[in-house]
């Protein structure tokens, strides 16, 4: 069994990496987001039985680096590492689109059974369609519709749609938004998030009659439950 672990501590990576190899996983490391998301693009397919990913990565949060694998069709069961007092909580991981989860830290014996268990699930099925009223959005194939009509969306406006639709029916903030859908590590200006809320709701609302995307005074932004 081949598993891929993208952790950037890299003496956890290494702990990790033994261990496995002494239970005759075969392993191989990444030590930021990108790096893991190229290695486990470029692997064959299928080749990997497992990928655990940490949450917090540099370059690429686990977040990201999950989004991207799932949007290029990659269904490798993810076990995603948490720390308890970060900013996601268990919950969270598994609706970032991982299969199973672990809080940071985890002892050893603990580890290889939830890795052992999703290995034996094997690949997820395809996430189900996203919806809020006749707003759906579908993560498999990419797809955004309002009363069943196609709407054309770029990657990041279908990204920050995503996290609104997640999120449907509560505030998520301004930095949340950058957070998730730029990257944690975004130093440009934060008022972009106020353009593509623009951009969407020219699609997804006005041409529609619609305010499905309403503004929370202090809080951020919000998308109606019923769309
Ligand atoms: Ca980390």
């Amino acid at each position: 069994m081949r598993v891929l672990v993208v952790e950037d501590e890299v003496s956890l990576a290494e702990t990790i990496r033994d261990g496995l190899q002494q239970e005759g996983f075969t392993v191989d490391l990444a030590h930021d987001g990108a790096e893991g998301l190229w290695t486990a693009g470029e692997t064959p397919h299928g080749a990997y039985d497992a990928i655990m990913l940490d949450l917090m990565l540099p370059r690429l949060s686990g977040y990201e680096v999950c989004r991207r694998l799932r949007a290029r069709g990659i269904w490798t069961p993810i076990l995603m590492l948490t720390a308890k007092d970060g900013e996601y909580d268990e919950a969270d991981a598994l609706d970032l689109g991982a299969d199973d989860y672990l809080v940071k830290p985890f002892s050893f014996v603990v580890l290889i059974a939830h890795l052992r268990a999703l290995i034996r699930r094997g690949a997820p099925e395809r996430p189900a369609v996203l919806s809020a009223g006749d707003l759906t959005l579908d993560p498999a194939e990419r797809r955004v519709a309002r009363g069943g009509e196609t709407v054309a969306v770029t990657p990041r406006e279908f990204a920050l749609l995503e996290f609104l639709m997640r999120n449907r029916g509560q505030a998520v903030t301004k930095s949340a938004i950058i957070e998730n859908v730029w990257d944690a590590h975004f130093t440009g200006d934060p008022n972009i998030v106020e353009v593509y809320i623009g951009y969407l709701r020219k699609k997804i609302d006005h041409p529609y009659g619609r305010a499905a995307i309403q503004t929370v005074r202090g809080a951020g932004y919000r998308l109606a439950a019923d769309g």
